[in-house]
């Protein structure tokens, strides 16, 4: 079959809703329209005029990461990619690596560590909790651990990780790397890298930072490098290979074809963190977070996490008995073009307060679609009540 008929397709018209959906489930999230248009855009992947964006965007990173390290680069690649990177490069056949598991991203790291020949130690933090440093210290104890693997915040279970100051702390003591996934985290809440003591701090485009999927952010401590940089076994992974890729985001030189466009979007969605600087984010992210949770309760349904290890960038509800959390989803998106994240098979729904997410007007919207997708769905709520604690938290500040 030489040149069989060109299949029949439709245009992305029409497959692309006339209205798009308000994003706030898990991620990817809605991103600012200078972002979009940084995106649009095809440069030359080398050169003065690509040097001076990587220049800006490692600069800009180090602030958000809150680090002076040298070794921050740019991952072609979903977080996941970005992850990869961090555990292919620090996790050798035989490193003996203590992986901190809350739910899937948290397991999945620990996967990752494994599939690279690493000897991993799996710790599961008790039900809808976040670790505990004296538990973990427990493990220490007991056996050389080299790597410790850890999520900020777990999407899927949203818990937060609250001590992970101290984790990273004790880990250091213990002379362990720490590997840390700021995934959703990242500008929406506290991390100071060098400060805590990370040595791998990874995270994607398409959550806190409110910038595309596809293209994520990883920086090495200078301990984390030395490692690499007198790592024996040899690298399986090409592309993720660090040393690789410090060629192209530290000297200039070419490694593999950047995702220009990609960058181009980072760059942007990182200057508008700088312009609104990291405490007025976590600020605005605290406030509508705040206000969310408290309309969600006042509402009549619950939470899934307690306050203590709740995670504010991704909402856990449980939903009522008799209530399918798919149903409401179907309505919010057919009827109120609101789509919010449901989760892999339980009955729970999860709302992102992520980036531009975390937006007043992003919020009533999509409470509103919530509170009355839930009483045609045969849930008893009091969606007024919702809406007024909703305003009371914003006016109060959180
Ligand atoms: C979304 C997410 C990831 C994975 O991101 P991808 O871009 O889908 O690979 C990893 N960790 C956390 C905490 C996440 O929220």
């Amino acid at each position: 079959m030489k040149y069989p008929t060109p299949p029949t397709v439709v245009s992305l018209d029409e497959i692309l809703p006339e209205e798009p959906l308000l994003m706030m489930g898990a991620g990817p999230v809605p991103i600012p329209h200078k972002v979009a248009y940084a995106n649009s855009l095809v440069i030359n992947h080398l050169g003065d005029t690509m040097n001076r964006v990587i220049e800006q965007v490692k600069t800009m990173a180090r602030y958000v990461f809150q680090t002076g390290s040298g070794h921050v680069m740019g991952v072609a690649g979903p977080a996941s990619a970005a992850m990869e990177m961090a555990i292919a490069n620090l996790v050798e056949p035989g490193t003996r690596v203590l992986s901190i598991c809350n739910g899937l991203f948290s397991k999945r790291l620990a996967e990752m560590a494994e599939r690279v020949g690493g000897d991993v130690t799996r710790y599961d933090a008790p039900e809808k909790q976040g670790a505990e440093p004296e538990i973990i210290e427990g493990l220490l104890k007991t056996g050389k651990f080299r790597v410790i693997t850890v999520v900020q915040g777990e999407t899927s279970s949203t818990v937060w990780n609250r001590r992970l100051v101290d984790i990273c702390r004790l880990g250091k003591r213990y002379g362990c790397l720490m590997v840390v996934d700021a995934v959703c985290t990242l500008s929406t809440m506290e991390m100071e890298m060098d400060e805590w003591g990370v040595d791998a701090i990874i995270t994607g485009g398409q959550k806190g930072l409110s910038s595309i999927p596809g293209v994520s952010l990883i920086a090495f401590s200078e301990d984390a490098w030395r490692h690499i940089e007198k790592r024996n076994s040899p690298m399986a992974h090409w592309c993720l290979d660090a040393r690789l890729a410090d060629n192209f985001w530290n000297k200039h030189a070419y490694h593999y074809t950047a995702p220009v466009s990609g960058i181009l979007a980072l760059h942007e969605a990182l200057r508008l963190i700088g312009e609104e600087t990291l405490p007025g984010r976590f600020r605005r992210h605290a406030i509508c977070s705040a206000a969310l949770q408290g309309g969600i309760e006042a509402m009549g349904l619950e939470l899934l996490i307690a306050p203590e290890w709740r995670l504010a960038s991704v909402v856990g509800i449980t939903v009522p008995d008799g209530v399918s959390a798919d149903e409401v989803r179907h309505v919010m998106n057919s009827v109120h073009k609101v789509e919010i994240a449901g989760a892999f098979g339980l009955n729970i729904l999860r709302i992102g307060q992520m980036g531009e997410q975390s937006r007043t007007h992003n919020i009533f919207r999509t409470l509103h679609a919530l509170g009355t997708a839930m009483r045609v769905r045969g849930g008893k709520v009091d969606l007024p009540a919702g809406m007024a604690e909703l305003e009371r938290v914003l006016a109060s500040g959180g």
